[in-house]
């Protein structure tokens, strides 16, 4: 079930959500595979394009549970899984000459998803708006813009819950064995390990 909202979108290549100064591109494991075989990329290329944003005050357990993506547990405390990004606050892969991302093809499901965000609110009702940052920069929504078709909405909305549930069952594991390991565990023996898993 959706909402009966109609949505109005055509991106217009402004670039703003990849310069975006508060916002962290979030990835999933399977973006971080995909781009890692994609870009055929070694494991320090993949270590160098990925960004670990730590939390400097613990969080509470209310806060995690609103998070879309889980953070991980390293030995500085929670962090966020990005893409890097450079000291202007460019995405790691925005073209900033063309004005585009020149990883499109590939890009983040986060990304893609863009300027929408799903509630789940439970089995089958899923809740669509856009999300707080699209309203307030993307110029791409407007009265002018052409509706986007409900059903590829949707597909999209189950398709994105399904890569989060399958991520956020990976975060705990991750985060389970490193609670239970004697040495501390590095980024490197973090990307071998999602690197190997099946999915
Ligand atoms: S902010 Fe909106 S219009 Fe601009 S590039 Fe992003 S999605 Fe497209
Ligand atoms: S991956 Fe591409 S689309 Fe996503 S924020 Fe970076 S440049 Fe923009």
């Amino acid at each position: 079930m959706l909402n009966d909202k109609q949505f109005r979108f055509e991106c217009e290549n402004c670039g703003r959500c990849c310069i975006d100064k508060e916002t962290i591109v979030n990835i999933t494991f399977f973006d971080i595979k995909r781009i890692y075989s994609k870009l055929k990329l070694t494991i320090d290329e993949l270590i160098h394009i990925l960004g670990f944003y730590i939390f400097d005050k613990p969080l509470s357990q209310d806060t995690l549970l609103k998070m879309v993506i889980s953070p991980i547990i390293t030995e500085k405390g929670f962090a966020f899984l990005g893409l890097r990004k450079l000291e202007n606050n460019y995405c790691f892969f925005f073209d900033k000459e063309e004005k585009k991302c020149r990883i499109y093809e590939i890009r983040p499901d986060i990304c893609r998803i863009f300027p929408f965000s799903f509630e789940y609110k439970d089995k089958d009702v899923i809740n669509i708006i856009y999300s707080k940052k699209a309203k307030q920069y993307c110029i791409g929504i407007n009265n002018d813009a052409p509706t986007i078709n409900k059903n590829k909405l949707k597909a999209l909305a189950l398709e994105f819950s399904k890569i989060l549930k399958k991520n956020e069952e990976i975060i705990s594991d991750w985060n389970n064995i490193l609670s239970k390991k004697k040495r501390k565990l590095s980024i490197r023996d973090f990307i071998e390990y999602i690197l190997k898993l099946e999915f």
